[in-house]
């Protein structure tokens, strides 16, 4: 016989709810602007997608690998020969130290080792400083996790560190600090004294310091590109996140990494695999090729490429009175589009997609609500013929 259900036993209110962290609206302007600017055909500076051509030897490399039959799981943090190039890479380019067997972690793009770090170090309600302009994912991780981004804004136009801005954001409750450099969406390089004055500070507070520094090699006019983590008293505290999708133009492979201190390296090993039990076998292969293989000049190249489109988008923005803030470093340009059209920065941007069909991200989207509004954001890592058609658009305005 059916078990009775009593009907007077089912609650009115359904307990079938999303969970309190789940957004509401869930389509990112940035995702937005990619549709609306592909359903007319545009020119899409909006994402960061990255359509420059991968380096022969990385395509080869993972072609290889995966006829090679190197398909399946890897060790949890990654393939040897990756972590080693990585520790070479990382003692050749910033002199630092790090066990390719105890200190670095293989990640599914920099995104995933953003998140096993937060993981293995951030508590709920812990408050973690985050400058604003800031990257939408950072902050986001961090709200995932329930953790609480307190914000420390960057002054227009070069987005100076006021070191007394970020002291006056710490209470006691603060536990890490996230920095990105070079910056995106601002493209703001930080210089060696914001980066000692903001090291004196995680030392002060005792905070650990995660720094993304996925376009490390995208840097111009000379500026230098330095890890917070060779400062004195810096290493331990510091967690290095970076990766290949920018530098080898492989957005889509998930290939990224973190080097750590052996104190807490073996923890976000741990939630890492929780979600991705590992990044792609083939690309991982793929990737320590590039860094064994490439030569020094493959990253001065790649630099000089970014800096002549740099040049032609900031002509371009110019010409069509969209003032530009001229970026240090990564591939992003914000300008100034206050006198367009529309009350906010997402009307803003439809509104130059409407007239010139070049696609840009609302500024509003890297600000706290109310800020930003007057920002249009940029990118110039686009294969030639398409940036200059995007340029070419751009003047008509
Ligand atoms: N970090 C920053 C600052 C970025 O701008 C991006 C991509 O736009 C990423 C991380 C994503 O890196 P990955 O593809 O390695 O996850």
């Amino acid at each position: 016989m059916p078990k009775t259900i009593h009907l007077a036993a089912i609650p009115n209110a359904s307990r079938l709810t999303l969970s309190e962290m789940a957004p509401s609206v869930l389509q990112s302007e940035i995702r937005a602007m990619s549709v609306e600017c592909d359903a007319m055909g545009g020119i899409n500076l909006a994402q960061g997608v990255c359509d420059t051509p991968v380096p022969a030897v990385v395509e080869e490399a993972a072609i290889q690998a995966i006829r090679a039959g190197l398909n399946i799981y890897t060790r949890l943090d990654g393939i040897a020969s990756l972590r080693q190039a990585i520790a070479a890479k990382q003692q050749r380019d910033y002199a630092l130290t790090y066990d390719a067997d105890s200190e670095i972690l293989v990640t599914s793009g920099a995104t995933g080792g953003l998140h096993a770090a937060a993981m293995a170090l951030l508590n709920p309600g812990d408050e973690v400083l985050l400058f604003e302009p800031f990257y939408g994912y950072h902050l986001n991780t961090l709200q995932s996790m329930r953790v609480v981004p307190v914000l420390v804004p960057l002054a227009a136009p070069d987005w100076a560190l006021d070191v007394d801005v970020l002291r006056a954001a710490i209470t006691s409750r603060t536990r890490a600090l996230i920095l990105n450099t070079p910056s995106n969406p601002s493209g703001k390089v930080f210089t060696l004294p914001e980066l000692e004055a903001i090291a004196e500070v995680a030392i002060e507070h005792d905070l650990f310091v995660l720094t993304d520094e996925i376009y490390e090699y995208f840097v111009y006019d000379g500026a230098k590109h330095i890890s917070p983590a060779t400062l004195p008293g810096m290493k331990e505290r510091t967690v290095v996140i970076s990766g290949f999708s920018k530098t080898f133009s492989v957005t889509g492979w998930r290939v990224g990494y973190v080097t750590a201190s052996a104190k807490w390296l073996p923890s976000m090993a741990y939630f890492h695999d929780l979600t991705y039990v590992c990044a792609p076998s083939p690309f991982q292969h793929a990737a320590a090729a590039g860094l064994d293989q490439l030569p020094p000049s493959f990253y001065t190249q790649l630099a000089a490429d970014h800096q002549s489109k740099r040049a032609r988008l900031l002509a371009a923005l110019r010409d069509a009175g969209l003032e530009p803030s001229v970026p240090a470093g990564a591939y992003y340009v914000l300008a100034d589009a206050g006198h367009l059209p529309g009350k906010t920065a997402a009307e803003k941007a439809r509104h130059l997609l409407a007239r010139t069909g070049v696609a840009s991200v609302a500024g509003s989207a890297f600000f706290r609500p109310g800020r930003g509004e007057d920002l249009l954001r940029f990118c110039f890592a686009k294969q030639d013929k398409d940036l200059d058609e995007a340029c070419e658009r751009l003047r008509k305005l």
